[in-house]
């Protein structure tokens, strides 16, 4: 078997060593004679997997006993409308920062339950640029402040945050939660779909601050419903058990690896080697995103030329470099390099870079 180099936005690469240990105990978990994805989710076996993948996300962080992680369905997608159920009470808007594609979903979504005042929309520059934090006009009487950390497609990523004084931020880390070091407590809420850093897709990371449960209304439906979730530690229903498992064994993996500080330090090498191959060859490679915020996870660079792009994404992918074309949506090309890309993956990468400008350029 050859694995390739997959430059996938998510799902993407995952660790090869936690894919081995779900083969291996895929048959016989534990000697019980069935699988994982058969056992109930009241089992012991299974509890000590949700609990435990809990655990390691508050040490990963060293998240505070006020924080509660949950475990939920529906994507980051379904956050979009969860979060202004359950925190924009009636009467009052949230604060949001409309940075790219993701955030402007999730904006469209809180559009349809309350008021909201965007504090900064990154139109005029493409979306290719962040505001200075500190240069935001925030209203201190917010129910929050909504922030994307990082644009999947766009390739921005905020280098730092606002202080939002009493106002909660609420984030979406989809595709850069558990790549650098941050100190939870900045947030009252964040969110992330597992299928970047975390594990395969079918499970949504929330990390909250448990006084933000007391917003929740008691009309709100069941599934809708934070408090619900977090009064029944996430069993309120079946849980996605596999993707749970299987993003207990990413993060043990992270854990083992050394943790966000090791994260942090993989991400920048990875990241700056792709950035240098794209600076070292200037004329042919062209980053759009502003200097000060480029993506350390999601790298998105254009050739002179569509047509040189598709030759490249397609040389690449002789070259087993899966998954470098850019979104649908933008174009260009993209290569994202999550915690679990090998660093021989971004060099070759680099490399045929460097190749390719030399010999089209
Ligand atoms: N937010 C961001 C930043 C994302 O990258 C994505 C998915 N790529 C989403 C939200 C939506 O996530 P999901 O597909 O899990 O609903």
């Amino acid at each position: 078997m050859k694995r390739v180099y997959n430059f996938n936005a998510g799902p993407c690469t995952l660790p090869l060593p936690v894919l081995e240990q779900v083969k291996e105990e895929f048959l016989d978990y534990q000697g019980k004679g069935m699988s994982i994805v058969e056992m109930s989710h009241r089992s012991k076996e299974y509890e000590d997997i949700q609990f435990g993948a809990a655990s390691m996300i508050s040490q990963l962080y060293d998240l505070p006993d006020n924080y509660k992680v949950l475990f939920l369905g529906g994507g980051a997608t379904m956050q979009f409308s969860m979060i202004p159920l359950n925190l924009l009470p009636e009467g009052r808007s949230c604060d949001f920062t409309v940075t790219g594609s993701w955030s402007k979903k999730a904006l469209a979504d809180t559009r349809k339950v309350g008021k909201v005042n965007v504090v900064f929309d990154g139109e005029k520059d493409n979306y290719m640029a962040l505001p200075d934090p500190a240069s935001l006009k925030l209203d201190p009487q917010a129910a929050y402040l909504h922030i994307t950390s990082n644009e999947t497609i766009g390739g921005v990523e905020w280098p730092n945050f606002p202080e939002s004084g009493k106002v909660p931020i609420i984030c979406d880390m989809s595709s850069d939660f558990a790549s650098r070091r941050l100190s939870l407590e900045r947030f009252g809420m964040i969110y992330a779909g597992a299928q970047k850093n975390a594990g395969p897709a079918g499970v949504t990371i929330v990390i909250l601050r448990d006084d933000l449960l007391e917003r929740c209304p008691e009309t709100l439906m069941a599934y809708l419903s934070y408090k619900i979730h977090a009064a029944k530690d996430s069993m309120y229903n079946t849980p996605p058990v596999f993707a749970v498992y299987m993003l207990k064994l990413v993060m043990e993996w992270l854990l083992k690896k050394g943790g966000l500080a090791a994260a942090e330090k993989m991400a920048a090498e990875r990241s700056g080697l792709v950035y240098g191959a794209i600076e070292k060859n200037s004329a042919f490679y062209r980053c759009p995103v502003a200097e000060n915020c480029r993506s350390k996870m999601n790298v998105v660079f254009r050739l002179p030329t569509e047509e040189l792009e598709n030759k490249f994404v397609a040389e690449a992918a002789a070259g087993s470099m899966i998954g470098l074309k850019g979104h649908r949506s933008v174009g260009g090309c993209r290569a994202s390099i999550y915690n679990a890309m090998p660093i021989a993956g971004v060099k070759a990468l680099a490399d045929l870079m460097n190749d390719f400008a030399a010999k089209s350029g």
